[in-house]
């Protein structure tokens, strides 16, 4: 399918001229009603000053990108719902026929028969539905280290699954093939059902994980059979699976594995607060530090994802963030700074972080990857700053990049090659040299 004209991605775009985005309803958002209000109030003071409103209005209330009158129908529509792919929304507002969803910032308003901007949720007649319930488009056994997550079950294997579509517009997104992608653009609900349960088969062809249904209780119970001790919601958003996600983690509680989401870190408090309470580890890409740039790279609002690790932090979720240093647009050091000074304090020092290595791909494929004296610096600034865990990611062979050092004698606990851990010096969480103790969830 082709994305219409509505859905161009006008947030990764800049912001050349100001524009009032209507609401589903074609009326404008009430924000933007009380915007104009103000402004006709501040026009009075010249046009300059309501072309600077606009300017800052859009910069951190960039607005949902809705895909108008998308919705799956007729026969499309009975074979998702009989495959069990369709279920009601969770955390959203009904508006007479209209709906909104608040599970993240996007806040998507839709009409009857609207595709919302995650391209996984629509309006159909009235009602808010997820289309990714039980349809993950891909799997994979990782190890724990892929997420990537150093202090938490270190050398064990982890259930990953995905589904397509994710809230953000990264120009640097990796998985770009699945989050930028529709549910029907990654599965196909004609021929004959197939269902996962274990024992788990050899392998699957394209044609079979295109029909393939995985509901919760039967992801709990082959992550078990495998003898994994997690599962991992990944690859594209679990904010945009959420209710798949959601239902997931309790069926993986009850079988005592543990739950492991990596985000964006891009959700609404309550849903946020509902779902980690599920949940045992995560890993939060904290993209930069400075909302201009989470506008035009991620379309992203910054202070939703502090507060969202700043969350993880209060429910005593464990949880490591990642920050991939993209040339020209996070690799400013002063910004680096101000961010690693905020993790030390509102976070604290024992806050891992892993910086990344960028490689050109997807919108920025005209980049140069990050050069790996940068990520070092990086690297210094934050442990001037106070933070004891800090590691260097995608730079091979770089010596001591990713081992866990002791914050107190300085000697290796965890040594890894890429994923694979190679030496543990720790007994209970301790370091095995001088007994301190190493944050983290070591068994
Ligand atoms: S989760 Fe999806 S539908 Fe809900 S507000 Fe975010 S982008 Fe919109």
């Amino acid at each position: 399918m082709t994305e219409k004209p509505e859905t161009r991605n006008r947030k990764a775009e800049g912001r050349p001229r100001p524009e009032i985005r209507k609401q589903a309803n074609g009326t404008l958002s009430r924000r933007a009603a009380i915007g104009i209000g103000a402004a006709g109030v501040a026009g009075i003071a010249g046009a300059a000053s309501l072309w600077d409103f606009f300017s800052n209005w859009r910069a951190s209330e960039a607005p949902a990108d809705i895909f108008k009158g998308d919705a799956p129908k007729g026969e499309l529509w009975d074979l998702w719902r009989k495959r069990g792919w369709v279920k009601e929304a969770s955390h959203y507002l009904k508006l007479g026929r209209n709906v909104q969803c608040k599970v993240c910032p996007n806040n998507c308003l839709l009409a009857p028969g609207d595709r919302s901007h995650c391209r996984n949720k629509v309006n159909y007649d009235g009602t808010l539905y997820t289309l990714v319930y039980a349809n993950p488009c891909t799997f994979h056994i990782d190890p724990v280290e892929k997420k990537p997550l150093f202090h938490f079950l270190p050398g064990s294997r982890t259930f990953s699954l995905a589904t397509s579509g994710c809230v953000f517009r990264c120009l640097n997104c990796q998985n770009w093939e699945i989050s930028q992608k529709k549910p029907e653009e990654t599965k196909d609900p004609r021929g004959e059902e197939l269902r996962l349960r274990p024992p788990l088969p050899s392998g699957f062809t394209p044609d079979q994980m295109a029909r393939l249904s995985l509901f919760p209780a039967d992801a709990a119970a082959v992550a078990e059979s495998l003898g994994c001790p997690s599962l991992s919601y990944t690859y594209s958003e679990p904010t945009a699976f959420y209710e798949y996600t959601y239902d997931t983690c309790k069926a993986a509680r009850e079988r005592k594995l543990r739950n492991i989401v990596v985000s964006c870190g891009s959700i609404e408090d309550r849903p946020a607060r509902d779902l980690y309470a599920l949940v045992d580890a995560a890993h939060v890409d904290l993209k930069g530090f400075d909302q201009e740039v989470y506008t035009k790279l991620n379309s992203g609002k910054l202070q939703t994802i502090l507060n969202t690790l700043k969350t993880l932090k209060e429910l005593g979720v464990w949880f490591e963030i990642i920050n991939l240093v993209v040339p020209t647009y996070t690799d400013n050091l002063a910004t680096i700074r101000r961010m690693c000074a905020w993790i030390a304090k509102d976070l604290g020092p024992d806050q891992p972080l892993h910086f990344s290595r960028f490689h050109p791909q997807h919108k920025l494929a005209y980049l140069t990857p990050t050069p790996v004296e940068t990520l070092v610096k990086a690297r210094d600034v934050a442990r001037s700053e106070g933070l004891r865990y800090v590691y260097i990611g995608n730079v091979p062979g770089l010596e001591g990049a990713e081992t866990t050092w002791c914050p107190n004698c300085k000697k290796a606990v965890v040594e890894r090659d890429i994923f694979a851990v190679t030496a543990v010096n720790l007994t209970d969480g301790k370091c095995r040299s001088c007994g301190t103790k190493i944050a983290g969830v070591w068994s």
